[in-house]
Parts: C-alpha cells; sequence; structure tokens
C-alpha cells in the first residue's frame, strides 16, 4: 500500500551520497525535497508553454493562464476552500503573514490595540508584528507554553479583552512539533469576535488541513515545505475579510483601471497578486499537491507518526537524551539535546556520518529563551524516511556521544 522503496524513486536527490555515505536527508521542517514530477514540470512549461499570464490574447498565454488558475482550483480542492477568489499565491509563508500583518493592521488596527501570539511561534509570526507595532503602536500578548511545550490555554482565554484584533498562531510548532489545537482556538477567538490567522507551514505536508472545518479567517504555508518549488507559496482568506482589506502591493495585475486621479483594484484574489505571478512555481506546486494527495494525507500522516514514534523510542535508549518537546499531540518533528554536548557539535558530527539534521534556535529565540536553552539538533521526517533512516540517526546520535 505505502510502498516506501518506490516513493523513494521519486526523489532522485534521496540516492546521492555526501562524505561517501548515503544521505538521510532529517531537515524536511527546513524544506523537503521535490519528486520528479514537480521538478520535469517545472521544465516541460519554460520549454513549452511558456507566456505571460493573464491579458494576453495569444495562445500560450492562454494556455499558461489556464495552467495558474487550475493550479489555484487545484490548492483550493487541497485546502478545502470555498472559493479559488479566498486563494492568494504568495511566496510562502513569511509573505503571507507579512500581508496579513501590513494590510489588516492598516486596515483595522490603531495604536493600543493587541495581536495574540504564542511562545512557540517562529521569527515570522512574530517580527511581522512588530514592524507593525513600531508603525502603529499596537501590542503582543504572547500565550505562554508548559514544559511540555503544549500552550496554555487557560491563559489564552484570559488574554482576550477589548483591544484585542487579531489571533495569529501556528498550527504546528517547527521546533517542538506540538500539533495546537486550532480548531478550538479559533472557536474561543470567535466567541470573543476576533478573527484568527494560522501558520500552517508545519501543518500541511503531514496531514489534511480543512479551512471550513477549521473555519479560520486566513492561513498560511509555503510550497517548498510541502514538496513543491521554491518561492511560492499561498495566503488563504476568507473572502469578507480579503474584500475589506486594502492591497498590499501596487503594480500590475491587481488595478482595474488607473488614471492619475484615481485608480480602481481588480477582484479577488488578483487584488493582492501585484506583478507577474510566479505562474511556472504555481503548477509546480500543483503537481506536489496532486502528488502527496495521490498518496494520501491521511497514509503519509500514519507512516510519518509511526516514524516519530519509533524514533523517540529509539533515541531514549541514548543515554542523557533530553527530547525539547513532549505534547500529547506531535507531529514528526523531534528536537532533542544529550548531556551538555552542543547542538553545533552534535549537528555538524552527524553530518559527517550522512545524517542532515538542523541545529540552532530555527528562527524561534524567545522560545529558546522561555527553555532556557540557545539552539537544538532537530530531526524532522517527511513522506520518503524510512526506519533504516532512524536507525542510522541513532547509531550517529550514541557514536558522537561516545566521542564526548
Ligand atoms: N512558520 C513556521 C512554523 C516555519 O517553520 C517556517 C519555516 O521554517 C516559516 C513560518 C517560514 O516559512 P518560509 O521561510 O517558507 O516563508
Amino acid at each position: 500500500m505505502y510502498d516506501i522503496s518506490k516513493i523513494r524513486e521519486d526523489f532522485p536527490i534521496l540516492s546521492r551520497e555526501v562524505y561517501g555515505k548515503p544521505l538521510v536527508y532529517l531537515d524536511n521542517g527546513a524544506t523537503t525535497q521535490k519528486p520528479k514530477v514537480v521538478v520535469e514540470s517545472l521544465v516541460d512549461e519554460y520549454y513549452s508553454v511558456n507566456a505571460n499570464v493573464h491579458r494576453g490574447v495569444h495562445f500560450l498565454s492562454q494556455q499558461a493562464t489556464e495552467l495558474h488558475e487550475g493550479s489555484r482550483e487545484t490548492v483550493r480542492r487541497f485546502i478545502n476552500a470555498r472559493s479559488t477568489s479566498e486563494i492568494i499565491f504568495t511566496r510562502g509563508t513569511t509573505e503571507s503573514i507579512n500581508l496579513v500583518a501590513s494590510c489588516f493592521g492598516e486596515a483595522f488596527m490603531k495604536e493600543g490595540d493587541e495581536v495574540i501570539v504564542s511562545e512557540m511561534e517562529h521569527h515570522s509570526n512574530i517580527v511581522s508584528w512588530q514592524l507593525l507595532q513600531a508603525r502603529k503602536g499596537i501590542r503582543l500578548r504572547v500565550i505562554p507554553i508548559t514544559d511540555a511545550g503544549e500552550l496554555r490555554l487557560d491563559v489564552y482565554e484570559q488574554l482576550f479583552n477589548e483591544r484585542t484584533r487579531l489571533v495569529s498562531i501556528t498550527h504546528v510548532s517547527n521546533v517542538l512539533g506540538t500539533v495546537n489545537p486550532v480548531r478550538d482556538m479559533i472557536a474561543t477567538a470567535h466567541a470573543h469576535g476576533v478573527p484568527v490567522l494560522v501558520d500552517g507551514a508545519q501543518s500541511t505536508p503531514h496531514f489534511a488541513v480543512d479551512m471550513q472545518a477549521l473555519d479560520c479567517d486566513f492561513f498560511a504555508f509555503s510550497g517548498h515545505k510541502i514538496y513543491g518549488p521554491t518561492g511560492i507559496g499561498v495566503l488563504y482568506g476568507k473572502e469578507e475579510w480579503l474584500d475589506r482589506l486594502p492591497p498590499y502591493m501596487g503594480g500590475g495585475e491587481m488595478i482595474k483601471n488607473v488614471s492619475f486621479e484615481h485608480t480602481t483594484f481588480n477582484e479577488l484574489p488578483y487584488k493582492f497578486e501585484a506583478g507577474t505571478p510566479d505562474y511556472v512555481a504555481s503548477t509546480g506546486l500543483a503537481k506536489a499537491i496532486d502528488y502527496v494527495s495521490a498518496l494520501g494525507m491521511d497514509k503519509i500522516y500514519a507512516h510519518e507518526q509511526e516514524l516519530t514514534r519509533y524514533a523517540m523510542q529509539r533515541m531514549a535508549e541514548v543515554e542523557g537524551m533530553r527530547f525539547i518537546g513532549t505534547a500529547a499531540e506531535k507531529d514528526a518533528v523531534i528536537s532533542f539535546l544529550v548531556g551538555d554536548i552542543h547542538h553545533l557539535d552534535m549537528g555538524t558530527l552527524l553530518d559527517h556520518l550522512g545524517v542532515a539534521v538542523r541545529t540552532g534556535h530555527h528562527c524561534a529565540e524567545p522560545l529558546m529563551r522561555r527553555l532556557g536553552i540557545d539552539g537544538t539538533v532537530r530531526a524532522s521526517f517527511a513522506l520518503y524516511n524510512t526506519k533504516e533512516e532512524v536507525d542510522v540517526l541513532v547509531e550517529g546520535i550514541k557514536r558522537v556521544s561516545r566521542m564526548f
């Protein structure tokens, strides 16, 4: 059913070696590898369809436009949005969050207004709001976490007041692997009349997300973390919100009519897509979505959950192993430290054994401060990883530990 060796053949990079050792790629939280169908779609489009999209009367432009708009429909179906008007192509999660911070902030926030974020946010969901803070004098309210790495939901409920304008939280922590109960958190926010932005960078690659079931107001994710190309991502927004927001950038595509006296803006989603979009990358993203959908998000989830459980079990054999993030609901991300071995030393030595893991603060310095550490080693799994690779990781960690 889930034929892992056949799946791995779809990803040519997985058969390469580093330092003469088979590559064990466990840095999927940072970016995933790409299946052939995705890379080939990019080459095919440049070789046989390439033309700027929209407005073109000629054959190629219309074909490129059909592909691009077809990709939007693929994204819509994948996340179960109501309409393609709600799917905005961006460069990735970071740009999507910045778009909301900028446009929502412009339209609906003034000095003293508050945004609720959490202690486990990626910098992109902190600094975007701090830029708004500098411009408008808004305030950030922060949901604390428990030692296991779960959100303190009791405190969350107490953070709402008449100045709360938005909740902006991550679906899955890129450091702790914690899967936050965003559906309930959205319901709580809505009970206070407050909309919610969900950072889906680390959830979309691992399990199915459903905009209508979650009822979230904005949702951001990146193509490159879900086996698609770099430089493309998505902002989902409920039409009723997007309609009320001002444009993000000015330029071609996003206008209806322009004069020096008065300019009118295009309809959704084009109002938020100034300039030539990355229409080739959108095709690649759609191919990646088709790829994971054909495998089945439920099967991918089951495979990765089994790998994560197996890895936690095997890694616990290592003396001095300390897991950072032990939430009950945990995704395929394992952060750890061993004894007093520095994360950089562990990462560098594992690298020489062919194992690619990430080390450092993972763009979550406030979380590191909360945990009283300056970094972790992070192994993050994808649909193509195997138990044998986990064994290589564990043997590697043991070997490094013996050296210290
Ligand atoms: N949010 C989370 C939780 C992430 O893990 C990342 C990337 O690691 C981002 C946002 C930023 O994504 P991107 O760099 O693709 O914009």
